[in-house]
């Protein structure tokens, strides 16, 4: 491609691998695992890594070793470890720690956030105000997820100003970030577009919207591209695929950044990460987790418009494939 014609097509991708995508898995990955997978992301070009959550440890048993995963970081000039926090307990063990940047999380449908975190949604707001105040006065970037902004699982379609009222309060309580996040998979491309149509006219500027798909039903990546049609500039990823739908065991969950980043890469979108180096890192996690990628670029790897075979396959893996249609 010529210089300058990805100029202005630049993506963040918003790693939630560590987090988001181990936090349901049971078997237990060891906190050196855990630290080895974050380098090989930071390795990869992943710059925003969101590496774990100061919940309480009994409630996700998977990231109780939050504390050491954050004492435990690399350090690297331009990245950030965004780490999810709850209430004033999580941000008092986050700050021992060290963290800089967190995450704090609601939902579009008070039935989401009851079952999910025991709060209405007004009640995890006023939680989360002398949080964000603390952060805001260390200095910490600070994101705010608004789940289940497209369907909720006990309250059926969510209506986009629902969940851009929730964002608008947030942004109000000085989050940097509104991530809108579909979290059981049931959003379809004008539905992208309309909510981030609204967002955007009702005052959330492009650059403080990011958006979190799952893949559960198939529409993830037509999602992205609904997105970046709206101007917004921010998506959510987990290497390797991880962390299914919780309502539906084995069902696709995170769109997988992998995926992500072959359909960036072949649209001519900047975003600075590289496909082999996101792929030894799939590998290595789904390694860890013991069964194979879940993502369709881990199974079918990347491709090389140059020669027409695919890249980036595991070690061993056939190249050639007899002709089908
Ligand atoms: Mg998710």
């Amino acid at each position: 491609m010529p210089d300058g014609a990805t100029a202005g097509r630049r993506v963040r991708i918003y790693e939630v691998g560590p987090r988001d995508g181990l936090q349901n898995e049971a078997r237990p990955i060891p906190t050196a695992g855990k630290l080895r997978f974050i380098e090989l992301l930071v390795a990869a070009g992943l710059t925003e890594i969101e590496v774990t959550s100061f919940v309480r440890p009994a409630t996700i048993p998977q990231l109780a070793d939050a504390d050491e995963v954050v004492e435990g970081l690399g350090r690297h000039a331009g990245v950030r470890y965004p780490v999810l926090v709850p209430n004033g307990r999580g941000m008092a063990r986050a700050e021992a720690a060290g963290a800089r940047a967190l995450a704090v999380f609601t939902a579009a449908s008070d039935a989401f956030t009851g079952h999910n975190i025991g709060m209405t949604i007004a009640d995890s707001l006023a939680a989360f105000k002398p949080v964000l105040d603390r952060a805001a006065s260390l200095g910490w970037w600070r994101r705010a997820y608004v789940s289940t902004a497209f369907g909720c699982p006990y309250t059926g379609r969510i209506q986009p100003a629902a969940a851009i009222e929730i964002g608008l309060r947030l942004a109000e309580l000085g989050t940097e970030e509104i991530c809108f996040g579909d979290t059981i998979g049931v959003a379809v491309p004008d539905q992208v577009e309309e909510l981030a149509g609204l967002a955007i006219a009702a005052g959330l500027t492009p650059d403080r919207i990011a958006f979190h798909f799952h893949d559960t039903r198939g529409t993830a990546l037509a999602n992205v591209a609904a997105g970046l049609r709206a101007g917004v500039r921010t998506f959510d990823a987990s290497t390797g695929g991880t962390g299914g739908c919780p309502y539906a065991p084995g069902a696709a969950g995170n769109l997988a950044t992998e995926d992500l980043v072959y359909f960036l890469d072949a649209s001519g979108w900047e975003h600075g990460a590289r496909l082999a180096g996101v792929l030894e890192a799939a590998r290595f996690i789904a390694g860890l987790l013991g069964r194979p990628l879940a993502s369709k670029v881990g199974q079918a790897g990347g491709w090389d418009p140059a020669t027409g075979t695919a890249t980036s396959m595991p070690p061993g893996a056939g190249t050639s494939m007899p002709p089908g249609n």
